[in-house]
């Protein structure tokens, strides 16, 4: 089968045939349809995530990146039950231990023996075929499996940060950074919590990108001063959330500032260095901070049918695997809006 090989960090990716897996007992080979471009497939490029070195964090190189997958299902073990060939389906990739406390309440995003993910810890979506370990992390679609294929990211990321900025409507959150999650975020906040949003990015096509689904407010901080903009928004509170999907040490600066008392910082991305904000404003304006991982077997399947039913929308664009390296150097400059997907 033709697949992208990253054989090191900062090397290019190489399309090369290997081996077709064959699915053991439990297990089902995919055969992908869609294979979602994330950030973390940069930092994992890059070898850190922020100051963390990714091999310190276990992964192994020569890799196959991409954990956002949707295809048909191609071959199953002898002891899968519910699915057949010619299912179409989307993987959940965050694969846990299956036993621990967290595995068993679907959490295996939160397994406590560390999750091993398809695409960073074992063979990802860049390639015609993926094997995946059990049925229980297939969902069946039958929706476009190339807007289906960033739900297993981007979408349950995006929705369970959104939960956990606990919005009531006529709230207000900032959400920063609006790529393949942030412009999933900002449909959720507004149509499953009825909060107004502030979208903040440098980039004034991502911006327009925000205004057109719905955000009521947009900031700059390349041009403007994040938190004086947000306490004119607000009549001087300051917002009830923020989320950040950059999380980089200005990002989450930015954000933490501009928050009321009270108020409640969401941090996703990966990038960042080290946070900058002063400590005793914590206590003193009573804010909560929470990190934000992924999200639940439960959330894929509840994000695929808000997806089914229109209340979000994926903005995608999609490229043959052939394109890979060229359309890794575009994301990775900041110029693919919304979401990058590859067809193996
Ligand atoms: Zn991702
Ligand atoms: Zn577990």
């Amino acid at each position: 089968m033709r697949a992208a090989i990253l054989r090191k960090p900062l090397d290019k990716f190489y399309l090369r045939d290997i081996d077709r897996p064959k699915p053991g007992k439990l297990e089902v080979l995919v055969r992908v349809r869609a294979a979602g471009l994330c950030h973390t497939d940069v930092h994992l490029w890059e070898g850190h995530y922020g100051p963390l070195s990714v091999e310190e964090r276990g992964v192994r190189f020569p890799l196959i990146l991409s954990h956002e997958i949707a295809g048909e299902v191609a071959e199953v073990g002898e002891f899968v039950e519910g699915f057949r060939p010619g299912d179409k389906v989307v993987v959940y990739p965050w694969i846990g231990c299956g036993s621990c406390k967290a595995c068993r309440r679907g959490e295996e995003n939160l397994c406590v023996h560390g999750t091993k993910p398809l695409g960073i810890l074992r063979p990802g979506g860049f390639a015609e075929y993926v094997l995946v370990p059990h049925e229980r992390y297939l969902v069946k679609v039958d929706i476009d499996l190339n807007k289906a294929a960033p739900m297993a990211c981007a979408g349950i990321t995006a929705y369970s940060a959104v939960k956990k900025a606990e919005l009531s409507p006529g709230d207000i959150v900032m959400i920063v950074g609006i790529g393949g999650l942030g412009h999933l975020a900002i449909q959720m906040a507004k149509k499953l919590y009825g909060a107004t949003v502030i979208a903040v990015d440098v980039r004034d096509n991502a911006l327009e990108l925000a205004e057109k689904l719905g955000a009521d407010h947009t900031i700059n901080p390349a041009r403007h001063d994040v938190p004086t903009e947000v306490r004119k928004i607000t009549n001087n509170i300051g917002a009830d959330s923020a989320i950040d999907f950059v999380a980089h040490t200005d990002t989450t600066n930015y954000a933490f500032n501009s928050l009321k008392r009270g108020g409640k910082l969401v941090v996703v991305g990966i990038g960042g260095e080290y946070a900058n904000f002063m400590l005793p404003l914590i206590p003193i304006k009573s804010i909560q901070i929470r990190g934000s991982y992924v999200g639940s077997i439960t959330d894929l399947i509840e994000v695929l049918e808000l997806l089914k039913k229109g209340v979000i929308d994926v903005v995608a664009s999609t490229y043959p695997l052939d394109q890979i390296n060229e359309v890794f150097e575009k994301f990775r400059a900041g110029k693919i809006v919304g979401r990058a997907i590859l067809q193996p």
